[in-house]
């Protein structure tokens, strides 16, 4: 008898939970995987899918305005919350069907039960009592949405785990942040005709963002009809009968129905017997861990955003992918954490790989900067007074791209290409020799010929 049930028992069956799963089991490994919740975790369940199909909910309001333009009469439009819950529901069981059908195929076993860690290789299942021995634990348990510090009241609001299911369409919503769900969730209910103001203790949204991209979204949701309320925080929250009282450090207060809190997240390490087999989260709870995702526990790896790293579905995915082939797979693989495309489902869009102006000063030193905003050809006829924005910021020393930033409809879809040109480290000159596609939005990163001048501080003394 081997001393060991499984080869491979996973915490989590999220994004790179499954991925490990799969991977390891494809190279023989018996394999295990506990989830207390729905397979498929924040990504599928409760994060980029279903955000994303209430994104594209949001943005019909603007196609039947921008439709008369174009010599279409759109009938009276109105809007059923209950359909869209109802449809992304379904969409949702159904995916969550694919996961567990392809955990089956690759014969994995899946257990539906919160697992903890007792030692370095023993996983106890509180649903049947059941220990079981693996020779390796992976945890990717993910993160949760928190408010830290909490606020008077802050259980009145809701995150973005409850948002997916409220019974009714909240008339006047408030949200709480500036970061990635806090701007899309804004854009979200503010297309579907909601009344939102967004709180942020900022003086700009999204932070770290490239300084061009974050005043263009203000702008941009400013004349959305988004009431920003920057430098601000939130003080308390009380409860009316039928709505609730935000009170603003400036004093004023708001009246609601709802109240997203979307001020980040914390991995969900508590409770997990992990200081039992000897590990010590750091000062958010993250797992801490090395290239190869191992903790200091030889037997025990983790993956995704229970370790903090870059809290994306695509990461998560390639960690699982890589420790399952690192440790099974006999291909010792780290993953390069240092140029990730990435989008911001905020309408309009943004999509962004590598630095930010700022940044790449900092990294090179010298950089050229090509920066152009215009009319999407589209609003000429349709009225619309939306802009875009398309930045490119180029090492001086060796011509290579080392960002493009991109703000405007389908960013997502054109920064997935741009980024493999910048992965590939492109130049400008590579950028410059490629034909433009004519006419679309995304020429323009081909057509930029002349940097910006940037304006150098004026030396004191
Ligand atoms: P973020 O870290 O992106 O943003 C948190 C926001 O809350 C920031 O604006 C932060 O302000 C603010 N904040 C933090 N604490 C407080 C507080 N106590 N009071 C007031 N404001 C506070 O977290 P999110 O929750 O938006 O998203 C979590 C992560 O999930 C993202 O970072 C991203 O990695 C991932 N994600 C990715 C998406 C995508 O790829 N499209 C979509 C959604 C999530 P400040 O900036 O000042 O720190």
């Amino acid at each position: 008898m081997t001393q060991f049930d499984v080869d491979l028992f996973v915490i989590g069956a999220g994004s790179g939970g499954v991925r490990a799963a799969r991977i390891a089991a494809n190279y023989g490994a018996k394999v295990m995987i506990a989830e207390e919740d729905r397979v498929g975790g924040t990504c599928v369940i409760r994060g980029c899918v279903p955000k994303k199909l209430m994104v594209y909910a949001s943005r019909f309001a603007d196609e039947f305005h921008d439709a008369a333009g174009f010599g279409w009469t759109v009938g009276e439009t109105n809007f059923d919350w209950a359909t869209l819950i109802r449809n992304k529901d379904r969409e949702i069981d159904r995916l969550e069907g694919i996961y567990r059908a392809n955990l089956e195929k690759a014969g994995v076993e899946t257990i539906n039960s919160r697992a903890v860690i007792e030692d370095a290789h023993t996983v106890h299942i509180l649903k049947t009592g059941e220990r079981i021995r693996a020779r390796y634990i992976l945890v990717a348990v993910g993160a949760h949405p928190t408010m830290d510090p909490p606020i008077p009241g802050g259980e009145l609001g809701i995150t973005s785990n409850e948002v997916f299911h409220l019974e009714t369409q909240p008339r006047r919503i408030m949200v709480i942040g500036g970061g990635y769900i806090a701007v899309e969730f804004a854009g979200v209910f503010a297309g579907l005709g909601s009344e939102v103001t967004l709180v942020h203790r900022g003086d700009r949204l999204l932070r770290g963002f490239d300084e061009d991209v974050r005043d263009a979204l203000g702008e941009a949701y400013a004349q959305r009809g988004i009431n920003l309320a920057l430098k601000t925080t939130v003080t308390r929250l009380d409860k009316n009968a039928d709505d609730i009282d935000v009170t603003l450090s400036s004093g004023s207060v708001v009246t609601v129905d709802q109240v997203l809190v979307a001020t980040g997240r914390r991995p969900n390490t508590k409770g997990l017997g992990l200081e039992k087999a000897g590990i010590t989260v750091d000062e958010v709870g993250a797992i801490p861990v090395d290239g190869y995702s191992r903790t200091l526990i030889p037997s025990i790896f983790a993956v995704g955003d229970v370790t903090n790293r870059v809290n994306l579905t695509p990461i998560a995915i390639r960690e699982g992918h890589a420790f399952a082939d690192t440790v099974f797979g006999g291909k010792p693989t780290i993953i390069d954490h240092d140029l990730i495309p990435t989008a911001v489902f905020s309408t309009p869009e943004i999509g962004v790989i590598g630095c930010g102006e700022a940044a790449a000063r900092e990294i090179y030193g010298e950089i050229d900067v090509y920066k152009t905003a215009f009319r999407p050809m589209k609003a000429t006829l349709s009225g619309g007074s939306e802009r875009v924005l398309m930045k490119l910021v180029v090492d001086k020393t060796t011509d290579k791209v080392v960002g493009v930033h991109i703000m405007g409809n389908d960013a997502g879809e054109m920064i997935q290409l741009a980024g493999i040109a910048v992965t590939m480290g492109a130049t400008k000159a590579d950028f410059d020799r490629t034909v433009a596609v004519h006419p679309t939005a995304a020429e323009e990163l081909v057509t930029m010929r002349t940097p910006v001048v940037i304006k150098k501080p004026i030396a004191v003394g």
